[in-house]
């Protein structure tokens, strides 16, 4: 029975009596459990915290194992208890869900970094891979097989997320449109299915349960090791930033740099709407090509769309980067005196966010609620899209990044269980929102919340075919709609791998993952 946030009200209001009757005994009946690990049944508070900052469940117990059979017992446990128990069991990474996704309301948390069976191996030759617990962090992973002179090929923006985590989900970043996201990345699993069973998995063996699991939002099995494709990894990035007024010739741009060859290794973008200033803030980091005109630049209250490029190289072949960045620049119609540029170590590109981290930590601003909205949004629409929520219903960007970039859909596998438009390019438009605590104004939760809502209902009125990345939903007609034709197929998975979460056979209520209930 893996993870169950968030019921809906009614439904956990019902459930409230059996609970309370059926679980004294059980924490005692996890104590009799023999493991290498231990369970925490005291300080359990902070598994019922995410980064998110808005959803807090108390777990009955915390399990810290020290192998992947603690895992199976454990799970195996409660699927011998059986569904009628109500338990939950969730999968913690490093906790930087949104809202509730690694929570178990009076269940388990496994603390998956405390996993420690398996020690990193970096495989090198013709197809390099590294084989990694699934609580490891992406940052000791990006670590380890530099030591080699690999690394990963494709990543998030931050690294301090567990592999576990972002296999979960999907693992997207400016890396995807030429690799895919980091589910198109795996040779092969190791799983604890929701009965207990330890299974490994790949494209040929148990196929149906690797792509199940990749993009499975923790539904299906516990990740408890995982085999990620690398390549070789370059010394340096060059790093550039250019403005655009006009929203068409932004897009035009990015989509030209994701099709075909092209020259650089990571496209991103970001908006930017009523804010002054912001291109001297990035001459603490980025050089512009010209300073003096750069200076001149005025954003004079236009919003603007900035793409963000990175080409990776070695010192050896830098005249030989400049001349090919030279030429595709060309090619592109930013504003030529916003162009910024930036030289700096690989390992210092990947890890950005976690810069920002700090000084954000230091000013006391990291903690607060993040009501973050991800979306995927079909390249057709994207136009409407933006016309109506960045014209529209957005007066700054103030409250957090915008980020905004095209991938391709092959690159992503359908097999796997992550939900995607149709379309062969959709966007990911990302509102990376921090709320101000205690404030009633446009900064505050209350206010981002109903921006956010304005943006999801625009979107479904205008039938913009749009799908949350990271979703989170509270009833089934939601999720439903969500999977749409991928539906049936879920709940198949869901029943062939948790079985234990469906109420009674046939009735196809689940009780928990993301609210089935
Ligand atoms: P948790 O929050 O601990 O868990 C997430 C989900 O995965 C839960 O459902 C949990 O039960 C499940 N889970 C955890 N471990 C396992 C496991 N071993 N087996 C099975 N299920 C498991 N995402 C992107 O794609 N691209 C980005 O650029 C990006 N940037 C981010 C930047 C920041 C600052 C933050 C906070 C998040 C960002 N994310 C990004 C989102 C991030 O990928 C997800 O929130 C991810 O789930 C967090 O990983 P975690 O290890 O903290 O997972």
């Amino acid at each position: 029975m893996l993870v169950l946030r968030s019921f809906m009200i009614l439904f956990f209001s019902c459930i409230t009596i059996k609970i309370n009757l059926c679980f004294p005994s059980i924490p005692s009946s996890l104590k009799t459990l023999s493991i290498d690990g231990h369970f925490d049944f005291e300080q359990v508070e902070h598994a019922a915290k995410d980064f998110g900052n808005r959803y807090s469940y108390l777990p009955l117990a915390v399990l810290y194992p020290k192998s992947v059979s603690d895992i199976a017992t454990t799970v195996n446990h409660v699927w011998q208890i059986g569904g009628g128990s109500e338990l939950k069991v969730a999968a913690r990474g490093h906790g930087h869900s949104l809202q509730g996704q690694a929570q178990a309301h009076r269940g388990v948390v496994i603390n998956m970094e405390s996993l420690q069976g398996l020690k990193m191996q970096v495989h090198t030759g013709n197809f390099p891979y590294v084989d990694v617990s699934g609580g490891e962090l992406w940052i000791n992973i990006l670590r380890e097989s530099l030591k080699h002179g690999l690394a990963p090929k494709s990543w998030t923006d931050y690294l301090h997320l567990t592999v576990g985590g972002t296999l979960s989900n999907a693992g997207i970043s400016g890396q995807a449109f030429r690799h895919g996201p980091q589910i198109s990345n795996v040779y092969q699993l190791e799983v604890v299915t929701g009965k207990g069973e330890v299974v490994n998995c790949s494209e040929k063996q148990n196929s149906d349960l690797f792509y199940s699991v990749l993009g499975g939002l923790g539904q299906f099995g516990i990740i408890t090791r995982a085999r990620i494709s690398l390549e070789p990894a370059p010394e340096m990035v060059k790093w550039i930033r250019m403005v655009y007024t006009d929203f068409a010739t932004f897009t035009r741009d990015q989509e030209k740099l994701i099709s075909g060859q092209s020259t650089f290794d990571y496209v991103e973008g970001f908006v930017i709407i009523n804010r002054t200033g912001l291109l001297n803030n990035w001459r603490s980091s980025f050089n512009p090509q010209d300073p003096l005109q750069a200076s001149q630049f005025k954003s004079d209250g236009r919003t603007l769309f900035c793409l963000e490029l990175a080409k990776y190289f070695n010192h050896e072949d830098m005249v030989l980067v400049n001349q090919e960045i030279k030429t595709s620049l060309s090619q592109l119609n930013h504003i030529p005196s916003t162009m910024f540029i930036s030289e700096v170590p690989y390992m210092e590109f990947l890890d950005r966010v976690h810069i920002s981290e700090i000084k954000l930590r230091s000013r006391g601003l990291w903690e607060v609620p993040h009501p973050w909205l991800n979306l995927f949004i079909p390249k057709s629409k994207i136009h409407s899209f933006a016309q109506e929520v960045f014209g529209n219903i957005l007066t700054d960007t103030s409250s957090g990044p915008i980020l905004i970039y095209p991938v391709n859909k092959s690159k992503w596998d359908n097999r796997t269980s992550v939900v995607i438009p149709e379309e062969d390019v959709f966007y990911l438009v990302a509102f990376l929102s921090s709320a101000v605590p205690s404030s009633t104004g446009n900064d505050g939760l209350e206010q981002i919340l109903i921006r956010n809502k304005r943006i999801l209902d625009y979107c479904e009125i205008a039938g913009l075919g749009v799908k949350q990345y990271l979703p989170h939903f509270s009833t089934q007609g939601e999720w439903k709609s969500h999977f749409g034709p991928h539906w049936e197929a879920f709940i198949r998975r869901k029943s062939t791998y948790d079985p234990s979460a469906i109420l009674a056979p046939g009735q196809r209520i689940f009780q928990k993952p993301i609210a089935y209930s």
